[in-house]
């Protein structure tokens, strides 16, 4: 199957989860550059580090939009937006932790199993369009790889687990030193990009997936591409810093790449991210378990559970802006909400169905209470549970109404979406209307573009 065989020549369009998307001529390639509070990229231009992008800018030949992420501000929530197109509550994948509803344990939601609709790569591979789909961590590629390289949910929606018809391309960067042909649609990866395998926590291993993304471009010319970085950078370094304006210089001279290999590229995030640290930056962490016990006066009558936790705990120590509270049958949860929403730092106190209808959150994944913590502070279950040894930074971590914020950037100009409805939000914090979220980027960058019709021939003639 010679690379040319593969391509789809036709351009056929293809619906998935009623979206349908038109590729144009070009490659299309989105960037979630994990954790992209809009001010790191625009401190980093500012500070004359990313000429591409200032470019392009200066050419008017370019969509930069103010968008917003889903609810959660967190990872895997959102990269499964980017990958189906829609929110949480239509794929199921409500955080990178969850308590299974089914067993009752606390799992981490990094299984696929979790995965409630194909994605848009599984759908675009299936009917013949080359799908190549590179993360940092290898978290993410377990579940972007359900029906690209590997069993996903059926093209049908019947919710059934089916082999893909044929195979794309995913593998993460983490792992790059074991992708193979036949699990991961390509192998020698590292001879491929010419780097070393990068350290987990480290700036390089966002390098390598867009190092690997240039190369892949640049040898099969795949028609979509899905490139995800990892925070690590924005978790430790405030934007304008040197290190934070390290990383946009890097970014820019990839995408630049993948610009001049003719290719539509799409800067966005998963998610934002604040301080969450008082002036002298000691962490200002409520903690919800604790809290709830106090209010009823009893121990072990809620459990409180933190969507951002995972095994990357260096990153955040498992404090995030969002928590699920579980109560027991007889716990008073209006009293329980009323509390907490009094305290300090405390945005939001949601019942499931107001969260659910709110935020896009699937219902049965969420618990009985959502709480939403402002801006500059965290979300903890109890002072003992955590881990913080990792953490050698003033906090700065995500999850919620502060982190939704994100850049929204195509390196072609379409004309603007109406404002998005977002009143139904609350306080997003300051800043204009946005006209799109994260999980219209692979709309945006196919159909939109080609109804446009600025696509054809405009770099790549
Ligand atoms: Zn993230
Ligand atoms: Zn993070």
């Amino acid at each position: 199957m010679s690379e040319n065989t593969r391509r789809n020549v036709e351009r056929i369009p293809f619906t998935v989860n009623g979206r349908t998307y038109t590729p144009p001529d070009e490659p299309v390639v989105v960037i979630c550059v994990d954790g992209s509070e809009p001010a790191y990229h625009e401190e980093a231009l500012a500070a004359g580090r990313m000429p591409w992008l200032a470019g392009l800018r200066a050419s008017g030949a370019i969509s930069d939009w103010p968008a917003l992420s889903a609810m959660p501000a967190l990872t895997n929530p959102n990269n499964l937006s980017i990958a189906t197109g829609h929110p949480p509550r239509v794929h199921g994948i409500s955080g990178n932790y969850i308590l299974d509803p089914d067993t009752g344990e606390e799992v981490l939601m990094n299984d696929k199993r979790f995965l409630r609709v194909p994605t848009i790569f599984a759908v675009a591979n299936a009917v013949g369009y080359d799908v190549a789909v590179v993360t940092a961590k290898d978290k993410l590629r377990r579940l972007l790889g359900a029906g690209l390289v590997e069993s996903g949910p059926s093209l049908e929606g019947s919710g059934d687990f089916v082999e893909p018809v044929r195979r794309g391309i995913c593998f993460s960067a983490e792992y790059a030193d074991s992708a193979t042909e036949r699990t991961n649609g390509i192998g020698d990866v590292l001879e491929l990009v010419g780097r070393p395998l990068a350290d987990v926590y480290s700036a390089d291993l966002s390098e390598f997936v867009l190092a690997a993304g240039v190369k892949i471009l640049a040898d099969r010319r795949p028609d979509l591409m899905y490139l995800s970085l990892t925070d690590y950078i924005q978790h430790k370094h405030a934007p304008g810093s040197e290190a934070a304006n390290d990383f946009y210089g890097m970014l820019d001279h990839w995408a630049q790449q993948l610009h001049d290999l003719g290719a539509v590229v799409v800067i966005t995030a998963d998610h934002g991210m604040s301080a969450k640290t008082d002036e002298s930056g000691r962490a200002r962490v409520i903690f919800v378990q604790e809290e709830v016990e106090r209010v009823l006066g009893q121990e072990g009558i809620a459990r409180v559970i933190l969507p951002i936790t995972d095994p990357y705990t260096v990153h955040h120590g498992a404090l995030g802006s969002f928590a699920s509270v579980y109560l027991t049958a007889d716990a008073d949860a209006a009293l329980v909400g009323s509390a907490l929403g009094q305290l300090t730092g405390i945005q939001a106190v949601l019942t499931r169905a107001d969260a659910s209808e709110r935020y896009g959150l699937p219902a049965d994944r969420i618990g009985d209470l959502v709480v939403l913590a402002e801006e500059g502070y965290a979300l903890g279950k109890n002072a003992a549970w955590h881990d913080l040894s990792g953490l050698d930074a003033p906090l700065r971590s995500h999850g919620a109404l502060g982190e939704l914020r994100i850049p929204f950037i195509i390196n072609r100009p379409l004309p603007r979406p109406a404002d998005l409805p977002v009143a139904h939000l609350g306080d997003i914090g300051e800043g204009p209307t946005a006209c799109v979220y994260n999980y219209d980027a692979f709309w945006m960058a196919t159909t939109a573009l080609s109804r446009s019709g600025d696509s054809v021939g405009s770099v790549r003639g």
